[in-house]
């Protein structure tokens, strides 16, 4: 399970310029294979091989000047409850204001690694200046430039050192861990609630054994899964603003901790910006992804028929369209243990793998029928391919001229192994490789 890791400080600080450069080029590719446009506050980021989710805190603050402090303790508490690892942003140049002690004060207190930061370390001269920091009580500084990158390097390795090495579950690997998210007021504590019944009260709750998760088991009409603990589960910020970061900090963590995530929506909003951003979290993350559509029951049937919405729903989230949808009503008890099973079915697909005999017999005589275009007079081939030993399916392909195979093709390969293997709701990996 993946670590996060939570960019939080004071505005003007340097936070965004700092996402910006651990998450920049990287998420680019996976965008344009998504086809979203992505909310510029979380993101992915990558050190020797070790990858880990990264939010940055700042871009949730909208408060008036006089409920601005109140407002990023809030975020503050918020974003170390939820993460794993917080990076504390100071600026050298500002020297320590009242509110960057606030939030140290805040920080020490957490049980959570906390990396003291201090940006616009543009040059030699700075460092001394900053030694100032050492006076808030939170350790080693790290000094660096945002702008032009100096210093990065050693935060970075300070923070996949504190990523744990193997997580060690305590829950039942081959169980599924189901996440429901999706904006607030779609319904998913009453989803949750209605699932879990009477019951609720006899489930144990099992606590992570490196951080406090809870992952509730359910066991019942012949079902075995985790349901990962969500939005609506707990007490909300006050302010409206910090609603939102809190759900957006709880949703990213689910995505995190689960399988499979059932992407809730309302049946009166459809799918909006907000969910694509989350299904693209999703896909980042490699989870297993099903669209549930609740409150099924607030639509006039007769203008909006099941295909139609569905269609409409698999149009926005195109290309990645091998998704399943089910249509929910909490309030009339409608599919909601269907949703379960397809999340099931899901988590079970994203295990499949294909042995490589029946890959290649099927896919090389289609390949050959079907080439991909040569380019600059050079003729591209596959040679062999592959599946992965790997948590979700990844697929290798074996060629000659890895560099020259494009994301149309790359897009033929993906459908044609849909066509014939059953991937739905699955997202899958392809790699060309030189042989
Ligand atoms: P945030 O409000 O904490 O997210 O801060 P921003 O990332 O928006 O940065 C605030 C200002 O500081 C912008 O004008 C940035 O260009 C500038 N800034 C960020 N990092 C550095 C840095 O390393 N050196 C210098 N000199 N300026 C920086
Ligand atoms: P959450 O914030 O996503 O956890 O949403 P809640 O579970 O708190 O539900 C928000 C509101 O939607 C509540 O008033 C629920 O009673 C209502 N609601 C939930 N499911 C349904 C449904 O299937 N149909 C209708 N009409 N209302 C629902």
């Amino acid at each position: 399970m993946g670590s996060i890791v939570a960019i939080i400080g004071r505005p003007n600080v340097g936070k965004s310029t700092l996402f910006n450069r651990i998450t920049e080029t990287r998420d680019a590719i996976v965008d344009e294979v998504a086809g979203v446009t992505r909310d510029r506050h979380y993101g992915k980021g990558e050190w020797n091989g070790k990858e880990f989710t990264i939010i940055d805190t700042g871009g949730y603050s909208f408060g008036s000047d006089d409920e601005f402090e109140e407002e990023i303790r809030n975020q503050v508490k918020i974003a170390i409850d939820e993460s794993d690892i917080l990076l504390f942003v100071v600026d050298v140049t500002m020297g320590i204001t009242d509110l960057d002690d606030a939030v140290a004060e805040i920080s020490r207190r957490s049980k959570k690694p906390v990396l003291l930061v201090v940006n616009k370390v543009d040059n030699h001269q700075r460092i001394n200046e900053a030694s100032i920091f050492y006076s808030l009580g939170l350790g080693e500084l790290y000094c660096i430039s945002s702008i032009n990158g100096s210093g990065t390097g050693e935060l970075l390795d300070a923070i996949v050192e504190e990523i744990p090495k193997e997580e060690v579950l305590e829950e039942e690997p081959d169980i599924p861990r189901i996440a429901v998210v999706g904006r607030p007021n779609v319904g998913k504590s009453s989803f949750v609630n209605a699932l879990l019944g009477k019951e609720r009260n006899i489930v144990t709750n099992i606590a992570g054994t490196t951080r406090d998760t809870i992952h509730t088991r359910y066991r019942a009409f012949g079902h075995d899964f985790y349901l990962v603990d969500t939005a609506g589960l707990r007490k909300k910020g006050k302010v409206k603003d910090d609603i939102e970061f809190y759900s957006v900090m709880r949703t990213v963590r689910a995505i995190e901790k689960c399988d499979v995530v059932i992407l809730m929506l309302d049946a009166k909003d459809g799918m909006e910006s907000q969910d694509v951003n989350i299904l693209w979290l999703a896909i980042r993350n490699h989870r297993g992804i099903v669209i549930v559509v609740n409150k099924w029951d607030s639509i006039e049937k007769d203008t909006h028929t099941t295909k139609d919405y569905e269609d409409a729903i698999l149009e926005k989230i195109a290309p990645f369209k091998d998704v399943p949808v089910i249509f929910t009503s909490v309030l009339e008890k409608q599919r909601l243990l269907k949703a379960i099973e397809t999340a099931v079915t899901v988590s079970n697909n994203r295990k499949n793998r294909v042995p490589t005999s029946k890959l290649n017999e099927l896919l090389l005589p289609i390949i050959l029928d079907n080439p991909p275009p040569s380019t600059k007079g050079k003729y591209l081939k596959v040679k062999y391919i592959t599946q992965l030993k790997a948590d979700y399916p990844v697929f290798i392909f074996f060629c000659n001229m890895p560099q020259y195979f494009k994301e149309p093709y790359r897009r033929f390969l993906e459908n044609t192994i849909r066509k014939h293997f059953d991937f739905n709701g699955v997202p899958i990996m392809i790699s060309f490789r030189q042989k």
